[in-house]
């Protein structure tokens, strides 16, 4: 049904569940079931995926780490008329999974890209987490070393947004130490853990209160994770940030308080009052 003549080759793009089986879509079985070729990123780990629901299709592995000679080997099979289906080892592939590339060549070349949507573990934390929903940002793995991990939050530190990450149980004590440090105590977030899975578990509170859960019980530091964290609220006084305090600075050099001010105030958007009391102490300092 899916390499025929009323349906033309194509590479379908597949979600799979991130830990329960009954997450699998009908769609998902049907597909897998009579495209030419599953690519995987680990045929192993698929291999069990594929006996649960009597998938027989062959499969070949595709990783990050496959050569272009890859990507465009199983491009080539599509041309030819034949249908792929690309799965990772969870949840959609492409998000922190393999596939990019693959997808990229694929649109290059005019071919037909197809999604099976399913399970993703972000949305599916988000579902739950009582934290904004609205509008969010995906920030994928934080950095594995101190450094890079605290600078990376430290960008975000006046994000507005929903904040999104992915971590393994490796480094979620330490990820949770670091976003502590830098968000405050105070800042909700949520951990959500083994979604859908026998210890799923999910705990929304501050972050404070959160680094005294997780420690508490090394049970809850097992297994796969989602951390949320809360868009920074901005007041007033923290929309003046560095870039705005600069503008506002060069121009204090040739212009009064009140025109500086007013100035800044159309370029950044800040309230004029807010800048002009900032114009007033900067100017006051420099004489
Ligand atoms: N492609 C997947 C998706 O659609 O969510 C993500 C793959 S990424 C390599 C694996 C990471 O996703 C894990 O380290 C964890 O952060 C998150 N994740 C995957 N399954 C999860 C689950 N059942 N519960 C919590 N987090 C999960």
């Amino acid at each position: 049904m899916v390499s025929n003549e009323r349906e033309p080759s194509a590479l379908y793009i597949v979600a799979t569940p991130i830990g329960n089986l009954g997450d699998m879509t009908a769609r998902a079985v049907e597909v897998l079931r009579s495209v030419d070729l599953i690519a995987a990123e680990d045929t192993r780990h698929s291999a069990r995926l594929m006996q649960h629901f009597g998938i027989s299709t062959r499969m070949t592995s595709y990783h990050d780490f496959s050569d272009d000679v890859r990507v465009e080997s199983l491009l080539a099979q599509v041309h030819e008329g034949q249908s792929i289906a690309l799965i990772s080892d969870a949840g959609t592939p492409l998000i922190s999974d393999p596939g990019y590339r693959l997808v990229q060549r694929a649109k290059e070349q005019a071919l037909r890209v197809v999604p099976i949507p399913g399970v993703c573990a972000i949305t599916t934390a988000l579902s739950v987490a009582g934290l904004p929903s609205d509008r969010f940002i995906f920030e994928g793995f934080p950095a594995a070393k101190r450094t890079g991990r605290q600078k990376h939050f430290q960008s975000l530190l006046q994000e507005p947004r929903t904040i999104i990450f992915y971590e393994s149980p490796h480094r979620i004590l330490d990820s949770i130490d670091d976003m502590l440090e830098v968000f405050g105590a105070q800042r909700e977030a949520a951990i959500c853990r083994e979604l859908t899975k026998t210890f799923e578990s999910i705990h929304s509170a501050k972050l404070g209160e959160l680094q005294t859960w997780i420690r508490e019980d090394p049970n809850r530091q097992r297994g796969e994770f989602v951390v949320i964290v809360r868009g920074a609220v901005l007041q007033q006084e923290e929309t003046l940030n560095a870039e705005v305090l600069r503008t506002l600075e060069i121009l204090l050099e040739s212009l009064s308080v009140k025109q500086a001010a007013a100035l800044t105030a159309k370029i950044s958007g800040v309230k004029k009052n807010l800048l002009y009391e900032r114009a007033l102490e900067i100017s006051k300092a420099r004489s």
